[in-house]
């Protein structure tokens, strides 16, 4: 029997301000639903060392995300033509407890990825990709990742604690996720507290592309570089939307000037194209700070830009 397909819900059916608000207007079904790819919010944000505001992010990029439509006019992705995507509610965290929040999650996508579907994940801040990372390790072994961020999240520790958005890719390291051959991190910049803190993640045998590097160019060549650099094993893409500059982007938590513009994101995404992504990511999105939803609204592009290079979706 062929597998049911969903299209998001068109605005020639229901105005795009009605009906509820799940992501591109998807239907709103369980993570054992069969699906090829999963879009799931994690409404956390107790790993944020200063502004906060992510937990609600799940909701305003549901909300904004009414406003994509299902073709993408610049790669011809058609991704509801084959693969079989639905909103899959969001993960229970304990808000109250950062530490049972991370076994949360990290039980939450073991039970996804058990059902052969892609997560797409809407957080939270950045803390939610080390129990994504660990379930992704369990399923696919280590794995490489495209990050982007205005951060390398490789500290040790922050105000003597472990796990925190700023600590999640030192653990992956330290815990074995990563294969670091395949890791590159882009749009990195700003102070530091040591002038050699960037030097950590190259020793570790990431590739590291500092901010300074993409500005005023294209970042399509440096994407040919980084397909050859993944190579043909899984991609983990993890995207903090503080890696594109504030003045894009200023709804979100540790702003840092300077950054990424949004066609430099969309050509880092699209240009994962080809690669194996076996899930994505995007983090930091902090409502409060941008109430027009334009960052929450960029948000949810990237996340449905993640969809279109997906293996298996079709061109038109
Ligand atoms: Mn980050
Ligand atoms: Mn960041």
């Amino acid at each position: 029997m062929a597998k049911e397909l969903f299209q998001p819900l068109s605005g020639n059916a229901m105005p795009r301000f009605g009906g509820p608000a799940t992501f591109m207007r998807l239907p709103a079904l369980g993570i054992d639903a069969g699906l090829d790819v999963a879009f799931v919010g994690v409404p956390f944000d107790i790993g944020t060392s200063n502004r906060t505001g992510a937990r609600l992010a799940p909701r305003q990029i549901r909300d904004e995300s009414r406003m994509l439509r299902p073709y993408n006019m610049a790669t011809r992705a058609a991704p509801f033509d084959s693969l079989r995507v639905a909103d899959a509610g969001d993960v229970a965290i304990n808000t109250f407890n950062l530490l049972k929040s991370i076994d949360i999650i990290e039980r939450h996508y073991d039970a996804l990825l058990a059902t052969g579907a892609v997560p797409l994940s809407m957080g939270g801040d950045h803390t939610i990709v080390l129990p994504i990372l660990r379930a992704l390790k369990r399923r696919h072994g280590p794995v490489g990742v495209v990050h982007v961020d205005a951060h390398a999240d490789v500290n040790d520790e922050m105000f003597g604690e472990k796990i925190t958005h700023g600590t999640p890719f030192r653990r992956a390291v330290e815990e074995g996720l990563l294969d670091p051959k395949r890791v590159v991190q882009i749009g990195l910049r700003g102070t530091g507290y040591a002038a050699d803190d960037f030097d950590w993640p190259r020793n570790q045998g990431f590739r590291v592309v500092q901010a300074e590097e993409c500005w005023y160019k294209s970042l399509a060549p440096l994407m040919v570089e980084v397909r050859k650099q993944l190579g043909a094993g899984p991609v983990y893409i993890s995207f903090d939307i503080d890696g594109i500059d504030p003045a894009f982007a200023p709804g979100t938590g540790t702003v840092e000037v300077g950054g990424l513009t949004v066609p430099q994101g969309l050509e880092i995404i699209r240009g994962c194209r080809g690669l194996d992504i076996i899930g994505g990511d995007l983090v930091e999105v902090s409502p409060p700070y941008d109430t027009t939803g334009n960052t929450a609204l960029l948000g949810a592009t990237l996340l449905y830009e993640m969809l279109c290079v997906l293996p298996g979706v079709k061109q038109r």
